[in-house]
C-alpha cells in the first residue's frame, strides 16, 4: 500500500514498540496467571503494561501525518513542434497516451496525456501557481 509510506517513521516505530511491549506484558501476564500460586505481582504488572502500550499505540495512530497526495495527468502536445505542457488533476477516464481535444497553443496538434503521476498536494499547487 502507498500509504503506508506516508505514515511519518516515528509514529511506525512507536506502533511497533507499542506492539512489541504488548506482546512483552501480554507474556508476563501469562506467567504470572500459570505460577502456582498465582503471581498476583507479575499479573498487575502485565496488566499495566498493557495499559501502558496500549496508550502508546492511540498516541502513535493520532501522531500519524498523511501528506495529501494527488493525482496528476501530465499534458502534452501531439505535435512534436509544440511546446505545449500543463498538468492537470487526474480525470476518471484519463490514461497515458490518450489523446483528446485540440492543443490549446498551437491548436493543430492534439493534446496528449504523456504521465499520470502521484504528487504532493503542495508542490502541484506550486506548480499550477507557477507554470514553467
Ligand atoms: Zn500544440
Amino acid at each position: 500500500m502507498s500509504e503506508e509510506k506516508n505514515v511519518k517513521l516515528s509514529s511506525r516505530i512507536l506502533k511497533a514498540l507499542g506492539l512489541f511491549l504488548m506482546i512483552v506484558f501480554v507474556i508476563i501476564m501469562y506467567i504470572g496467571f500459570i505460577s502456582n500460586p498465582m503471581d498476583l505481582n507479575l499479573i498487575i504488572l502485565g496488566m499495566s503494561g498493557l495499559f501502558i502500550s496500549v496508550l502508546l499505540q492511540s498516541l502513535a495512530a493520532k501522531g500519524v501525518v498523511k501528506p495529501e497526495f494527488v493525482m496528476i495527468s501530465e499534458i502534452k502536445c501531439s505535435s512534436p513542434k509544440c511546446d505545449f505542457h500543463k498538468f492537470r488533476l487526474f480525470k476518471e477516464g484519463d490514461y497515458v497516451y490518450k489523446k483528446f481535444g485540440v492543443c490549446e497553443k498551437c491548436s493543430t496538434g492534439k493534446m496528449l496525456i504523456q504521465n499520470i503521476i502521484q504528487m504532493n498536494e503542495k508542490e502541484f499547487k506550486k506548480i499550477i501557481s507557477n507554470p514553467k
